[in-house]
């Protein structure tokens, strides 16, 4: 396979600066693809909230001057990929990330330098990955500007949808600061993604054929039936080597598959540092999510007081987003001190903590376009209990009694009855069917959803296209 130059641009990317799955998704892939041999190179903006130790081993690359205000970049090597940070103080470091009332100048600002400084730079990337709405609008300012110059002719554009509710609605401020031609009164940053890129892809099969559908398309599913022959679906990874269970650091007992039963330790150092009953019989659950509408709060506060009356069981939440969930979750942990721990923010440590020590993951997503908090969970060998949405459908088969197959516990519809009925099923086993939990546990830290496959589709994704406009 010819070696392929790629340059991926997203708003966010672990290590450096991580709100979720899109992070995750911006490293693992490039890392994956790096290991392969193409030239991988990644460009994020640097915000006050980056946490780079190294920074100043980072190189100086070039300055980009646009409306009298300069921006840096910055080059950093690391595992096989050159990252570029985009320097500059007025536009990224902030209080926040992406609350920002001007976010639409910030990330078209952005999209604009990923594409300048290709030139600057002299890579002429086969492709540009674009993620997400932040990234939308260099498909179509490639198409309709840059492609101009000779330089940009051949580059191809890929489009991932992470998540198709956030689409960036904006006036067009942002377009005119930088003389972009305006594509409508408003501007969707998202659609034009969709409309404008070579090929477009999400980040699961279900989520792929989901979108297409009025009840999940956020009104963009005929703008994505329009391209429909262009579309597919590529289920994340995880990082084997950052989420593995016998090295991990951060947790207080490493475990593999052959040492299951070193797991409990990591479950009693949660139980004694959320203030718990200290019991190892009694099932724990966690929840690791974003509070948002999307992860199926409404349901996890619609039947959780039930749940606790007639279920023994401890709950572990850690979690960062709407005040309404948040104020649940307190009045939870106040109704139930021994059994619910609770900690609202973003900690990766505790994280960890919590995937080690736990015995099952709950995600009642609404939708989910992949979720890698159920492939990490398993990857930690904790049983996860979903909604068949999305990747969660994809990755998370439910236990069969009649075959004996399946990886964890599911429901179909979105309803907290039916949510309650199953974890109570996963409870009931955890309890009753030791041999068979055990099994289950296995299946997950067995299981295979390291990048590599993806990057394999991915690759050949990529070479689809290539080869169609060769
Ligand atoms: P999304 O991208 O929609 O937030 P995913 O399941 O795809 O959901 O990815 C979530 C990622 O962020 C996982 O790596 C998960 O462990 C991590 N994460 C989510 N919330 C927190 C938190 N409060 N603290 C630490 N990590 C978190």
């Amino acid at each position: 396979m010819k070696n392929l130059k790629i340059l991926f641009a997203a708003s966010e990317v672990y290590p450096f600066v991580k709100t979720g799955g899109l992070a995750d998704f911006a490293y693992g892939l490039s890392k994956a693809l790096a290991n392969k041999g193409h030239d991988i190179r990644v460009i994020l903006p640097k915000y006050s909230q980056t946490m780079f130790k190294n920074y100043e081993e980072s190189e100086f690359v070039k300055s980009i001057k646009i409306n009298d205000e300069i921006y840096n970049i910055y080059s950093f090597f690391y595992n096989n990929i050159t990252f570029y940070f985009v320097e500059n103080r007025t536009f990224f470091e902030r209080d926040t990330i992406y609350n920002n009332d001007d976010r639409d100048l910030q990330f078209t600002l952005f999209s604009d330098i990923c594409l300048k400084l290709l030139k600057l730079i002299d890579f002429k990337a086969d492709i540009i990955h674009c993620n997400d709405w932040h990234t939308g609008t260099i498909p179509y300012f490639l198409k309709t500007v840059f492609k101009k110059d000779e330089f940009y002719l051949n580059i191809k554009t890929v489009y991932t949808i992470h998540n198709l509710r956030y689409q960036g609605w904006f006036g067009d401020g942002a377009f005119r600061y930088l003389n972009y031609p305006i594509p409508e009164s408003y501007v969707n940053f998202m659609k034009l993604g969709i409309q404008n890129a070579d090929i477009i892809n999400t980040v699961s099969k279900t989520y792929c054929e989901e979108i297409k559908t009025d009840y999940f398309g956020e009104g963009l599913n005929y703008e994505l039936l329009l391209r429909e022959d262009d579309l597919y679906g590529i289920l994340n990874g995880i990082d084997y080597d950052e989420f593995n269970p016998e090295i991990d650091i951060n947790i207080i007992q490493n475990y593999k598959t052959d040492s299951l039963e070193k797991k409990i330790i990591n479950k009693k150092n949660l139980q004694n540092e959320f203030e718990l009953d200290l019991n190892e019989d009694i099932p724990l659950i966690a929840i690791i999510s974003r509070f948002t509408g999307q992860k199926g709060f409404d349901l996890i506060e619609r039947i959780t007081g039930e749940m606790f009356e007639n279920n023994n069981f401890q709950l572990v939440v850690l979690g960062t987003g709407e005040t309404r969930y948040q104020t649940f979750f307190h009045k939870l942990k106040n109704e139930y001190p021994n059994k619910v721990g609770l900690k609202i923010g973003y900690d990766e440590i505790l994280a960890r903590k919590i995937y080690a020590g736990a015995d099952m993951l709950l995600m009642p997503s609404l939708f989910e376009p992949c979720g890698l908090s159920q492939l990490i969970a398993m990857r930690y060998a904790t049983v996860p209990i979903v909604r068949e949405t999305g990747g969660l459908n994809d990755t998370v088969k439910a236990y069969r009694e009649d075959t004996g197959e399946g990886n964890g516990f599911s429901f179909k519809n979105y309803n907290a009855h039916d949510m309650m009925f199953t974890v109570k099923k996963a409870i009931t086993m955890y309890n009753n069917d030791k041999a068979t939990w055990k099994k289950l546990m296995k299946r997950g830290i067995e299981g295979n959803y390291s990048w590599h496959d993806s990057a394999v589709e991915y690759e050949k994704l990529y070479m689809k296209m290539i080869n169609k406009y060769e």
